[in-house]
């Protein structure tokens, strides 16, 4: 586990979940609020020393001036999540299921080796041929590196790149 990531923790506005849900995959403790106003998603920003991720630029200027730590993006596009991640100071990624947290709902995962302790609560096919499981003990979801997986190291490579590239110079909010 890299050191960045244990050290931020996030509070995501409600317009944003498909980000939450990736920066999660990613590692990070990122809260996800929907159907909170502004001054109380500030007021838990505030509270928790999280940073606050949001889209709406009226509430980062709010955050701003409150000197709550703040992100402003402008959609939930991987462009978006790579300028985010390089707000906190992440020069490239490393998706590694281990140390995930839930997509859907911030926990750790836990790592099970044992077959034995998911079957009958995974499909027959993927106990045969997987070795491996992430289980959320809050939710009970059981994650396993199965045909998503491509799609995720596809995210993690163009994450990477876009990384890479050099600053543009361009002033983000
Ligand atoms: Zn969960």
């Amino acid at each position: 586990m890299d050191h960045n990531r244990s050290k931020h923790r996030l509070i995501v506005d409600g317009m944003l979940g498909s980000l939450a849900r990736k920066l999660r995959l990613l590692g990070y403790d990122t809260l996800y609020v929907g159907g909170v106003d502004d001054r109380r998603l500030l007021e838990l920003a505030d509270s928790s020393g999280r940073i606050l991720i949001t889209g709406d630029v009226r509430l980062y200027e709010d955050a701003s001036r409150r000197g709550v730590k703040a992100l402003f993006v402008e959609s939930s596009d991987d462009l978006s999540l790579a300028y985010i991640l390089r707000g906190l100071g992440v020069k490239y990624v490393n998706i590694d299921p281990t140390t995930a947290r839930c997509p859907h709902c911030n926990t750790p995962v836990t790592v099970i080796k044992d077959k034995e302790l998911v079957r009958g609560r995974v499909p027959r096919k993927v106990l045969d041929s997987v070795d491996e499981f992430y289980v959320c003990l809050e939710c009970g979801r059981i994650y396993w590196v199965g045909r998503q997986w491509g799609n995720i190291k596809k995210l993690e490579r163009k994450l990477n790149a876009l990384l890479e590239e050099e600053d543009d110079g361009v002033v983000h909010a």
